[in-house]
């Protein structure tokens, strides 16, 4: 199919961006990479009257480290993620691991993150990140600026708080996790996850400090599983507590059955990905058997 008829604005500026999206409110959809909006337009699942097109607005292309964050500017592609270079992505590794997952290598190429955090589909790679790493994601709008939390931004599927006319410009990853991993399950490579894991871990000794534990692809935004982070969180970990773990997080989820996999394979594959994503994270082999971890992780 064809796009319905809009209106196009190549923009050069954010605040050039911002006036246009003022000016048409939410029939405006800005454009990025166009890997999900392009196809959402060619089924006519979205019309908008007017596309504001900010490929071409400089300085939203960047990744930088401040301290032990790392800011990534909206208009990255998943694919300067994925080949970031080591002094970048030390102790952020994961986000270059996750990059391999996001769909395939012209995807990875085009879609850019801010695109996918905007766009919010609860299997993203980034989105489960965003809200695993305490990411702060940046907008702005014509009344400024504003850091919102990735744990408030999701409010349902292919839903965000923010407004119409707001711009997503940066995600800032605030801190450093040595120990962390993703595992997905995915019929196809370059699929979408039927679901995926996120952890992220703090040790001392083998010992858990602090943990984040989020899944993907089992409800309508990306679920950080507090329960399972509350048991892990002080135990020693073990291949027998990982298991528990995973347990736990099948437990704590309610999936749809759809013609991809029905709920109940849904909550198996969660106890799977959780423990893999925990054994891997604390550098164990790959079906989530955990290794003792010296030191701390900071
Ligand atoms: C076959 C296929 C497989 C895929 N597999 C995966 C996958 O496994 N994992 C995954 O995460 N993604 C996957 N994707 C989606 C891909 O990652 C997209 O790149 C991403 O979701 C959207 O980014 P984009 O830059 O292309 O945004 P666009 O498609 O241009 O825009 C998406 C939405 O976000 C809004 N938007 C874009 N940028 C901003 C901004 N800076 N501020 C505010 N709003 C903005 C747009 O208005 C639109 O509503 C897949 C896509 C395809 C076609």
């Amino acid at each position: 199919m064809k796009p319905a008829r809009f209106e196009y604005r190549r923009v050069a500026t954010v605040d050039e961006a911002i006036e246009h999206l003022s000016e048409v409110g939410d029939e405006a959809k800005v454009l990025a990479g166009g890997q999900s909006l392009v196809p959402l337009l060619g089924f006519r699942l979205a019309r908008p009257r007017m596309l504001v097109d900010i490929t071409r607005v400089e300085g939203l292309r960047y990744m930088r480290r401040d301290g032990e964050a790392l800011r990534i500017g909206a208009l990255t592609v998943h694919r300067a993620v994925e080949t970031m270079r080591s002094s970048l992505a030390d102790g952020h590794r994961i986000l270059a691991e996750a990059a391999r997952w996001v769909g395939h290598y012209p995807i990875r190429t085009r879609g850019t993150f801010g695109g996918s955090i905007a766009h919010a589909d609860p299997a993203s790679e980034w989105c489960m990140l965003a809200v695993a790493l305490d990411a702060v994601v940046t907008a702005q709008g014509p009344g400024g600026k504003r850091d919102i939390p990735a744990g408030e931004l999701f409010q349902g599927f292919f839903t965000t708080v923010l407004a119409p006319d707001e711009l997503i410009i940066e995600v800032r990853f605030p801190r450093v996790w040595e120990h962390a991993a993703i595992e997905e399950f995915a019929r196809r490579k370059g699929d979408f996850a039927l679901v995926a894991a996120t952890v992220a871990l703090d040790l001392e000794d083998g010992r858990c400090r602090d943990a984040r534990i989020v899944l993907g692809g089992v409800d309508e935004v990306p679920l950080r599983l507090l329960e399972a982070e509350r048991a892990l969180t002080g135990a020693v970990c073990s291949t027998p507590l990982f298991e528990e773990i995973g347990d736990l997080a099948s437990a704590a989820i309610s999936p749809v059955s759809d013609i991809h996999a029905d709920a109940e394979h849904r909550r198996e594959l969660a106890a799977v990905v959780v423990r893999r994503a925990l054994g891997r994270a604390v550098g164990g082999g790959p079906d989530g058997d955990s290794r003792p971890v010296e030191g701390s992780s900071r």
